[in-house]
């Protein structure tokens, strides 16, 4: 249901939409820096210093306090963040709109890290200069978010050109590390960045996203034995040569069987996100042509549902069921039973839901439909930040965002600008509503 706009949203509304070109000045702006996501833990980092800075000197420009950051890199034993993870070169943002008091906070949050375009040929523009065409802005990260992230700063500008002073604070946090492991909104929300709601821009079509799957990954090596493959081999507890390849195919087996069993069971679905899932990705094995494989280690991703995070809020109680499935098929195998499988995990991702009646969800749907954009309750499969600043940040966060994600990670990644225009509209009204005037 639509409601007319009070005079002073309309206002606010006519000054987002008049920085249309602001808008995709700045999305052109974030682009041509080039922020492309570590694929390895210690790649280099780019160009996250001069986008922050440039983010930080708009934000100054309204009045926001910006604090910019550099965290200090992880540790080990840390389950939700990769080891030694370092942040030099790559600071965060967290900028702060006080509010004349007695409102809600809001936090509005975007990630500026982008994956990598891949080959330069896939692309049919510099996937570097945003290119405008046809009504739709194109180049790499214009809606995986560097848009949203855009429209989120523009929205804050005309509440300000329009002389609007909020009751609540806004929180405007930039983090980077979104698309290679979380944790830069980790180390966010580790510094304290929090609000009573928040909003991450990633590109939901104008729906609200309230949840999203979280992920785990295994490596399960299989042990064999190495020996001549042309020579017969005798019984392996005779010495004989054991094949690691042919043994994997007893963990490939019980991971079959396992995810059919999820599929039927309520706490491996969800009503609007896929089931958990296992899904082997990697399998290397073999040495050489003429050996039998000494070793098969098979990588799985594991996607898991809010409702199988357990009570210490990871996945360890996940990984035990898994664990406990597999190492009991191998178990049935006389060599896998005195060579048991070796496990090694990598960072646990914990996905979060939020009640999908919150009123902050009520605020931008409405937000967005007074505006002509119908979008509805939904879920993201894969995890995205907003799980970190409600799970950790204790600050319930959706995504809400322009449209567009059927390009995101794809080459020639384009988003609308008459999407991008009305999701800056959207929010600035949505933050009227929710922090109070
Ligand atoms: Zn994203």
């Amino acid at each position: 249901m639509t409601t007319p706009l009070s005079s002073r949203e309309k206002k606010v509304v006519e000054l987002a939409r008049e920085a249309r070109d602001e808008l995709v000045d700045l999305v052109a702006e974030l682009v041509a820096l080039d922020t492309t996501a570590r694929m390895v833990d210690d790649d280099p980092p780019r160009d996250e210093v001069r986008l922050q800075q440039s983010l930080a000197t708009r934000l100054r420009g309204i009045g926001a306090e910006v604090d910019l950051w550099e965290p200090e890199p992880t540790g080990r034993g840390n389950r939700f963040v990769p080891d030694d993870l370092d942040f030099k070169g790559r600071p965060q943002l967290a900028a702060r709109l006080a509010g004349s008091g007695g409102g809600r906070s809001l936090l509005l949050n975007g990630h500026i890290d982008a994956v990598t375009p891949g080959p330069r040929e896939d692309w049919a523009t510099d996937p570097f200069k945003a290119v405008l065409k046809d009504g739709q802005l194109w180049g790499r990260g214009v809606n995986d978010m560097k848009g949203g992230l855009a429209s989120l700063l523009i929205a804050l500008e005309a509440l300000h050109r329009a002389g609007v002073t909020l009751r609540g604070d806004i929180v405007y946090c930039a983090n980077t590390d979104e698309e290679s492991s979380g944790a830069g909104s980790l180390a966010c929300v580790q510094h304290g960045v929090r609000a009573d709601a928040g909003i991450c821009g990633e590109p939901t079509g104008f729906d609200a996203w309230v949840c999203c799957r979280g992920a785990v990954v295994p490596i399960i090596t299989v042990e064999g034995r190495a020996g001549h493959a042309e020579m017969p081999q005798p019984h392996w507890s005779e010495g004989g040569a054991v094949n690691a390849i042919e043994k994997a195919k007893i963990v490939l087996g019980a991971i079959e069987t396992l995810r059919g069993e999820w599929r039927g069971r309520p706490d491996k679905n969800h009503w609007c996100l896929a089931p958990a899932d296992i899904v082997p990705t990697i399998i290397q094995g073999g040495v050489w042509t003429v050996t039998y494989p000494p070793r098969c280690s098979i990588t799985c991703e594991i996607q898991y549902l809010p409702a199988n995070v357990d009570s210490e809020g990871t996945a360890k109680a996940v990984q035990a069921e898994i664990t406990d499935w597999i190492n009991a098929a191998a178990n049935a195998d006389p060599w896998l039973r005195e060579h048991p499988l070796h496990w090694q995990w990598m960072a646990d991702i914990v996905p979060a839901e939020i009640p999908a009646d919150h009123p902050l969800v009520r605020t931008v749907l409405d937000s967005a439909a007074d505006l002509g954009r119908t979008g509805k309750v939904s879920g993201l499969d894969s995890w995205h930040d907003a799980a970190h600043f409600t799970r950790w940040g204790h600050t319930p966060t959706l995504s809400f965002g322009p449209a567009g994600i059927e390009s995101a990670h794809a080459s020639d990644e384009h988003v609308s600008v008459d999407s991008l225009v009305d999701h800056c509209a959207a929010v600035a009204l949505a933050a009227m509503r929710w922090c109070g005037v």
